[in-house]
Formats: structure tokens, sequence, C-alpha cells
């Protein structure tokens, strides 16, 4: 997005969120220019001249999508919460839970994007910083660290899994618990993985799992991980089943090998 639509002026905007449509009124969006369009963490940031900024994030469902004009639409237009054209380009966001204009000044200081971790998808990562932080959030389950992004942005529920189960630690490890060279690794692993994703991605597919003997690109999304969405299936390592819990406030599941990922009489006791 931001190779195309940076530098170029916005001819059209329209929302289905009342909240942005008053902004719009009040300080048109049309006619600023799109400076830079980047990501903080999982949260996804239009720059835009004089001052405003459009901040989206997609949750699980939400997703933007770039069109030339006249182009048909890959979604129905009553899932469209946002869309923003340029002289070439249709820039349209659908189903995104949230959206929010904010300053400069509110996304440094008060918005969530303030209080962000460091970011694994960043052009730089301070991993020092996130290991510091996973580790004092102390007796944590280290599944639900990982996906605290105060701690350390950009980590999802698949890569949670994934992550632990390519590190061999059990995710109920009290994450101060965690040696701090596993940590390290496990920060280097997310941030190779996140990244290759994002330049692959044109199917929207994440991959940890890369299956040699698989030719054709397959639409069952659990052909390319090694444990998340495999409950009750052997590990694709030692052949034990994968197991399966819901974890936390939100009960995001969790994907675990017991006989790669043992709990350690070590990491039960906490800190
Ligand atoms: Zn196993």
């Amino acid at each position: 997005m931001h190779r195309v639509l940076a530098g170029h002026l916005v001819t059209r905007f329209e929302t289905a969120y009342a909240h942005l449509d008053r902004v719009n009124v009040d300080t048109p969006i049309v006619g600023r220019t799109i400076e830079q369009i980047k990501s903080a963490g999982k949260h996804h940031l239009i720059v835009f001249s004089g001052d405003l900024i459009l901040r989206t994030h997609m949750r699980m469902n939400g997703s933007w999508h770039l069109y030339r004009h006249g182009e048909r639409w890959w979604r129905g237009p009553q899932a469209m919460r946002v869309r923003i054209d340029t002289a070439d380009w249709v820039a349209v966001a659908f189903n995104v839970p949230v959206a929010e204009f904010v300053t400069p000044k509110e996304l440094s200081t008060t918005d969530p994007v303030a209080k962000l971790g460091p970011d694994l998808l960043g052009a730089t990562f301070d991993r020092d910083e996130a290991v510091r932080r996973l580790i004092a959030s102390g007796h944590q389950a280290i599944a639900l660290s990982l996906l605290d992004q105060r701690l350390v942005a950009g980590i999802g529920n698949v890569y949670k899994s994934e992550v632990l189960f390519l590190s061999g630690v059990n995710p109920f490890t009290p994450a101060s618990a965690v040696p701090r060279d596993t940590l390290e690794r496990m920060m280097d692993l997310a941030r190779g993985l996140l990244k290759d994703n994002v330049l692959e991605g044109t199917s929207g597919q994440i991959q940890t799992f890369r299956n040699l003997r698989q030719t054709n690109r397959s639409m069952d999304p659990d052909q390319n991980l090694w444990v998340y969405g495999r409950s009750g299936k052997p590990c694709r390592r030692c052949g034990a089943p994968i197991e399966m819990k819901k974890m936390g406030i939100e009960a995001r599941s969790t994907y675990w090998c017991a006989r790669c990922q043992p709990q350690s009489q070590q990491s039960t006791v906490g800190s």
C-alpha cells in the first residue's frame, strides 16, 4: 500500500463508521496527501498530511485490499468499513473492527500503539528489551506473555503455539522460568517466521512447517503448521497426540506436544 499510495492525493473518502465520518466532515480527508503507510505491531497506520493518522487493526477477519478503479472487489460492499481513493487506486478496508483517527501526538502518548513492546516486524528490533519485558511478566504462563503486545509486539495466536513448539518450551511455564537464551532464540525464530510470511504472504496463509513431500500449496491450513489446529493429530516429530487447551480471559487455544515440550520440574516452581 505504501508503494502505490504514498505521495498521492486522496480523491475520495468513505466510511461506514460514524466516528470516522465525523472527523471527515470537520476536517476533510479528500485533498490530503497520503504521506506514509506503515505497521506498528499489528496496527496498520495511514499517515495523512495535516497531522492525521488512520489507525486500523485487523483482529481475526479484517483486511485491506487494493483495487484499480472499476475492478471488481473480492468482498461485498456491505463488508466495507473504509474506502480511500487516489487517482490510480482504491484502498478498501473490509471488516476492520478497529479504526480510529489519531494525531501523531496521540499515537506517541495515549494510543494503544504508544504502549507496544519492541516490534518484531520493525526495521530494528530491540531483542534485549523484549526479553527483559517477558521475564518481568513473572509467573504468567509464557503462552500468555507471548500474546501480550505490551511485552513484545507482533506474535498472534498461531505463532505463539508454533514458536513454543519449535523452542521445545511448555506453554504453561512461567515466563520468568524460561531461560534467557531460550527467550532470545524464541524472539529470533518469531522474527524470522513473521518476516518470511510477510514476504511470501500473497495467499494470506501462515506457514511454519515445510512439508517437503508436498508439491501443491495445500488448502488445508494445518498442513503448513507444526501444532496449531492439530489437536489429537500425531506430532510431526515424535508421533504423540497434539494437545489443546483454552487459556486466558480471551480463551485463546494453545496447542502443544506434551512429549516434545515437557513441563520441567524446575519450571513449575516459578521464578
Ligand atoms: Zn512431539
